[in-house]
Order: structure tokens, then sequence, then C-alpha cells
């Protein structure tokens, strides 16, 4: 980072120069939290560059997208959304366009966008982030293009530390604990993008939690794509129940979130941790995929269902208050609509807040798009309008039960379709608004639910 501070500074001056006044930048983020913390950092090294941060693309001097790669016809989306940038150079030749993120790792988005939009002078991969000052300065001192997708042949992930980081205005502030992930689920494209699995070293997570509470923010979200397997290879191993141990020790009026969670690395001791914890809340993303385990073992998930009941079981036994959430694939290949009843009634089981669906979409590369799958797609619709319909039930049924209680808000911000009322999100996950007139953002109530609807309450200050 030594080396990329040193750029930072040069390019302040170029930037002036090739935009003749406070260069604008705009960084638009597709996908999950992971590449929305990744934009965080992309724009702290632009405002680091003098850069103002710009509402829009037509704002904007340098316009750059964070891609996602794990959605069926995103490249369509991006190539379309690229093309529209075309007449935004045409008309001012010194902006700066350029693509970065989970989609540039695939060779064959990246030969496209080369071959066919000559426009975008930057590209970059996620492993090479943190050399972005680097590569606009080679731009801003007359490259045609540079493009820098891999660091090195084995595409090993690497952490850059010390990275300036442009946070949102919210209440909530991510703090990424690990990158990549090793365990190839069939359908999952992450693992090809991304990279295997590495974990930061404890005492820089601590050092940036530290960091986001003294700036004010209330709530800590943890991230990486399997948090529970946090601290494997590190010189001096922690497990992620230990590492959030030293995180709510912390002092400070905050609370924790953590995502995402895979089922067959989440231990009893986290659960018992977090049923001791006044700072963990008890609501807990934990995708369980599909509810046969003849699905599991081609998705190559690594558990059981009654594996993961009875986690479900364990942690509602130690606290009776938990949430959980989760995501399923309905109709992955092969799946039979008994396997998909499967789900169903494991869904029944666990009773989720709410639930994530998706129709299986083939990602090239992974195993499963090589997969037959026989069953139409018109077909796995219904199958999952069932699933939708029965969450939908729930949802209605086990917010109503909620109507009375008390419950810990950290409020979020205004409400904009009521006068006087305020938006929170209360510890176990679920939106809440209510009349508060005199009560800032950022601020911790107590908020009693006097309506629970299907996928937020309303509330009186209690
Ligand atoms: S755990 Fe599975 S689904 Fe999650 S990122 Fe890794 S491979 Fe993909």
């Amino acid at each position: 980072m030594m080396h990329q501070w040193q750029f930072l500074c040069e390019n302040r001056e170029l930037l002036l120069h090739r935009m003749g006044h406070t260069p604008r930048a705009f960084v638009k983020t597709f996908g999950c939290q992971g590449n929305v913390a990744d934009s965080e950092k992309i724009m702290g090294m632009l405002i680091n560059m003098g850069c103002e941060q710009a509402e829009d693309e037509k704002q904007a001097d340098i316009i750059l997208y964070n891609t996602c790669a794990i959605r069926e016809n995103a490249e369509i989306r991006l190539f379309s959304m690229v093309g529209e940038l075309k007449r935004l150079k045409q008309a001012n030749p010194s902006i700066l366009i350029g693509l970065c993120g989970c989609m540039m790792q695939q060779d064959e988005v990246v030969r496209q966008i080369r071959k066919s939009y000559p426009f975008v002078e930057l590209i970059f991969g996620t492993h090479v982030l943190h050399t972005m000052p680097e590569l606009l300065n080679r731009i801003l001192r007359g490259e045609r293009r540079v493009v820098n997708c891999y660091e090195g042949e084995g595409r090993e992930n690497r952490i850059a530390e010390h990275l300036p980081i442009q946070r949102g205005q919210g209440v909530q502030a991510s703090l990424q604990i690990m990158y990549g992930c090793d365990n190839f689920c069939s359908y999952c494209i992450v693992p090809y993008v991304r990279g295997r699995e590495v974990s930061r070293e404890p005492e820089e997570i601590i050092r940036e939690a530290k960091e986001i509470i003294a700036m004010g923010y209330k709530e800590i979200l943890l991230l990486g794509q399997n948090v529970n397997s946090y601290g494997k290879g590190l010189e001096h191993p922690i497990n992620f129940a230990q590492l959030l141990h030293q995180i709510e020790q912390l002092e400070g009026d905050f609370r924790i979130r953590f995502m995402t969670s895979h089922p067959k690395d989440c231990t009893r001791e986290l659960i018992d941790l977090i049923a001791q914890s006044k700072k963990i809340c008890h609501n807990i993303h934990l995708p369980v995929q599909s509810g046969s385990d003849r699905v599991l073992g081609q998705m190559n998930r690594r558990y059981t269902r009654e594996h993961y009941l009875s986690l479900i079981r364990y942690a509602k036994e130690k606290m009776p208050d938990v949430t959980f959430t989760t995501d399923i694939i309905v109709g992955f290949p092969g799946e039979t609509y008994e396997d998909f009843l499967q789900t169903l009634s494991l869904c029944q089981e666990v009773r989720y807040q709410c639930m994530f669906t998706f129709i299986f979409s083939p990602r090239p590369g992974t195993r499963a798009a090589q997969m037959p799958d026989p069953v139409p797609y018109k077909e796995k619709t219904k199958w999952l309008n069932e699933l939708i319909a029965a969450q939908h039930k729930i949802s209605e049924e086990d917010n109503r039960a909620m109507e009375g209680k008390v419950l810990s808000v950290l409020t979020e911000h205004p409400a904009q379709d009521r006068e006087g009322w305020m938006v929170g999100r209360c510890e176990n996950g679920m939106i809440i608004k209510f009349p508060a007139k005199d009560v800032r953002a950022g601020s911790f109530v107590k908020v009693k639910v006097t309506r629970g609807l299907r996928s937020e309450y309303e509330g009186e200050l209690a």
C-alpha cells in the first residue's frame, strides 16, 4: 500500500489536469454486500485522489461499475448498461470509464469488453483492487487502456490492509473479515472468481472495528462468503466464535450482525456465544438451499437436512427469540417434485422470518451447469410460487404473534411515507415503523409492536 499511496498522490495532479476541475467519481455496485464493501474501498481511494462523489453517471468524470457474476444474464444486462455509457464518452472524451468486480475475473467477459467496448479504458479484477491507483496512473500517463484481472498465476488471494474506506451514511458499517471461498458448491461461481478462502488477521479486524465504533456507527456487519470457517490458515488459528467474542468485548454502544454462515461449519460453540451475548443479534442468516438430502449431495453442500434442523433446534432451545433467514434454490438440476416437497416441509418446520428464493440458473464453468435439467422452467415457477405462498402465510402468522411485544430497535432514518414516523431495525432483523418526532437516527430505543404485517411491523415507543 505504501507503493500505491505514491500513485494516489500523483493522480491528484493528473486527474485535475485531465478534467480541468475537481473530478467527480461515481461507483455503481452490483451484487452482494462483499461488493458494496469493495466499492467503499474504491471510493475511499478516489476521494484520496481528490475526487468528489457524484450522484450518478451523468455528473461523473470517472465512472466505475463494480460487477457481479452470480446470476445468469448478468453479462447481457452489463453489456447493455456499458453500451449506454458510450454517448457520455462521445459528449465528453475526458471522462474515464472502468469496470471491475467478479465479472472481470471471467476471461470470456473481459474478451468481449476488450473487443466491443473500446471506450472502456480501465478493467481490473477483485484480486488487484488495491492496485487501482497504479492502474489509473498508467491511463493518466497516456496508456490507452489498462487491463489487470489476475494477480499472478495462482489467482491466490492476498489481503491488502490499510486501504482508505469511504463508508456509507447509514447506521451500519460493514467489515470484511475474510475473502474467497473453498467450498465449491456445484452451482456457484464464487470460488472461481473470488479465489481461495483467506482470513484477515484478528488484530486488523479489531483495529477496524474500533475505528467503526469511534466513527459513531451503531451496527457492525461482519462479512465473508463463509464466516463460520474464519481463521483457518492463519499463523495463530482462531475460530469465528473467538473472533466474535473479541469484537463484542469492545467498549461502545453497538450491535453485531454477520453473513454468510455455512451450516456445515456452524458450531454449537457459536450458537452458545450468540445466546449469551448482549451485542450479537439473535438473527441468523443460515442458507439451507434445499431440504432434500439427495439434492444437497448434488449441490455439494456437505450437510444433511437432519444436521441443519438439529442446529436450528439447538439455537431455538438456547434463544427462544432467535429468527432465521435463508436462501433457497428451486429447480436444481434433477430435482423432483418430491425433493421440492422436502424443502417446503423444512421451511414449514424452521419457520423462517424471510427467505431469498431463486429458480436455478446455470453458471458456465460450474459443475451444475453440466447436469441434466429436465424440469421445464414453467414447472419450477409453479414450485417457487408454492414456496412463496407458504412463506407469506408463515410471515403473516409469526409477525402477528409479535403484537404486544417490546423490542430493542436501532433507528435508521425518518419514514418517507409517513410524516413524523421513524424507520428502525429490530434486533430480530425486522423493519419497524413508529411515530417518533424527537428520536434521532442511530438511537437504540424500545418499541412495542402494535401491528405485525407480512414484511414489517408497526409500533409505538415503549
Ligand atoms: S459457500 Fe457455496 S454458495 Fe457460498 S460462496 Fe462458497 S461455493 Fe458459493
